[in-house]
C-alpha cells in the first residue's frame, strides 16, 4: 500500500509555481517571504529580487494605499480582508505580459488571509485576474442595454416603437383612471406618403419620416407624454392630463409645425407640399370604458380626417354615441 505522505518542500514549490494564482507569503515584518512564479510573471519582478523586501518596496510601483493598510491590519489584527475589484481595480503593480511589454494593468481581485507559523503571524496575499471577468461583464451589460433599446425603440427614426407605446398606454390609462385625469390621444398619418415615395424614391421618404418624426417629438414638453411610430407613415402620441380644448390647439400645432417644414410633395393632391392628417380624441378621466376605446376612437377620427379632404385635424369623443365635432381650424365636409 502507498503511504500518503505531505507533499516535499521541493513538491509544495512545484505547486506554488504551477498555480494559476498570485501566492505571496509576508511576515510579521511585512518582508516577503513567499513569491511565486505567476507573480514574477505579471511584476516582472524575478523572486530572488523581491525576497526579503518590504512588501511595500517590492513591486516596481508602490502597492494602493489601501492595500497596505489591509496588509497592516491583516498582520496586527489577523483580520482576513478581501480587496473587491469593483472598489480596487489594481492595487498592485501586475501587468498583463510582465512589465515591459504593457503599460496596462491587470485587474485584481486579492485576498488576505492571516497565518500563524511558530508564533509569528504571517499574510498569505492571493491575486486573481478578474480582467477577462470584468471584460465579459461588460460587454453584456453593453449588449443587454443595446437588446433593452432595440425592443424599444424604431431603428428607423429613433422614436419607441409600437411595443414600447402598448406598454405605456396600459400604465397611462391606469392613471387616468385611478386619478381622474383626463388622456389625450392623437392619430398621426402623412398624407399621400404613397405617391411621395414613387416619385422621390424610398430614400427620400425615409428621410421624410425621420423629419416628421423629429418635428413631432419637439412639440412634446412633459415627461410623461409619448410620441411612438404606429407603423409605416402613422404616428401615435399620448398626453397625459390635457382635456379636450388643450388638445384640439395641440392637434394644430403639430399640423402647423409639419407644415412649415416645407417638404416638396409635387404628387400630392391637396398641396404642393408634405402634410399630415391627425384623428384625436380625450378621454375625461372618469370614464372606465373599455381600455381600447381611445385609440379605436382616435383611429376613426383620423378616417374622418383624410376623408374631409386630410391636412387637418379632426376630434370624436370616445362615447361611440355623442356627437363628433372637427376641429375649429379644420372644415368638415362629411
Ligand atoms: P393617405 O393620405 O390616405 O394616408 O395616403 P398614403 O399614400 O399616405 O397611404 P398608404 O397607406 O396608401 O401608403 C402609405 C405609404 O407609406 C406606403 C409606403 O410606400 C410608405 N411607407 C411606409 N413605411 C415606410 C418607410 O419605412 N419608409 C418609406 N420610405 N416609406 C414608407
Ligand atoms: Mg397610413
Ligand atoms: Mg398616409
Amino acid at each position: 500500500m502507498p503511504r500518503l505522505l505531505p507533499p516535499s518542500p521541493d513538491a509544495m514549490g512545484e505547486i506554488f509555481n504551477s498555480i494559476n494564482l498570485g501566492l505571496i507569503l509576508v511576515n510579521g515584518q511585512q518582508q516577503v517571504t513567499l513569491w511565486n512564479d505567476w507573480v514574477v510573471k505579471h511584476s516582472g519582478v524575478k523572486t530572488g529580487e523581491a525576497l526579503t523586501k518590504n512588501i511595500t518596496e517590492a513591486f516596481s510601483e508602490a502597492p494602493s494605499p489601501s492595500f497596505i493598510s489591509a496588509v497592516s491590519n491583516t498582520i496586527n489584527y489577523g483580520l482576513p480582508v478581501v480587496l473587491s475589484n469593483a472598489l480596487h481595480r489594481s492595487p498592485l503593480a501586475l501587468y498583463e505580459r510582465g512589465l515591459e511589454q504593457t503599460g496596462k494593468r491587470i485587474h485584481q481581485s486579492i485576498s488576505l488571509t492571516p497565518i500563524t507559523i511558530a508564533e509569528e503571524r504571517f499574510c498569505l496575499i492571493q491575486i486573481s485576474d478578474s480582467t477577462t471577468s470584468i471584460k465579459r461583464e461588460k460587454i453584456l451589460r453593453s449588449h443587454s442595454e443595446l437588446l433593452k433599446k432595440e425592443a424599444t425603440t424604431d431603428g428607423l427614426t429613433g422614436l419607441y416603437n409600437r411595443r414600447f407605446f402598448d406598454e405605456h398606454y396600459k400604465m397611462a390609462l391606469g392613471h387616468t383612471l385611478r386619478q381622474n385625469t383626463p388622456l389625450s390621444v392623437f392619430m398621426v398619418d402623412i398624407d399621400f406618403f404613397k405617391e411621395f415615395n414613387d416619385h422621390y424614391g424610398h430614400v427620400a421618404g425615409d428621410h421624410a419620416l425621420i423629419q416628421v418624426a423629429s418635428t413631432l417629438k419637439k412639440q412634446l414638453q412633459r415627461a410623461s407624454d409619448v410620441v411612438a411610430r404606429f407603423g409605416g407613415e402613422e404616428f401615435v402620441l399620448m398626453l397625459p392630463h390635457m382635456n379636450q380644448e388643450a388638445a384640439s390647439q395641440f392637434a394644430e400645432k403639430l399640423r402647423q409645425a409639419i407644415w412649415d417644414l416645407n417638404i416638396p410633395h409635387v404628387k400630392s393632391q391637396i398641396a404642393q407640399q408634405v402634410s399630415i392628417s391627425i384623428g384625436y380624441s380625450t378621454l375625461p378621466g372618469n370614464d372606465a370604458s373599455e381600455p381600447n376605446i381611445l385609440l379605436t376612437t382616435a383611429d376613426a377620427a383620423l378616417y374622418r380626417a383624410k376623408r374631409n379632404g386630410r391636412n387637418m385635424s379632426f376630434f370624436l369623443n370616445p362615447q361611440p354615441t355623442q356627437e363628433s365635432s372637427p376641429n375649429p381650424h379644420s372644415d368638415d365636409k362629411s
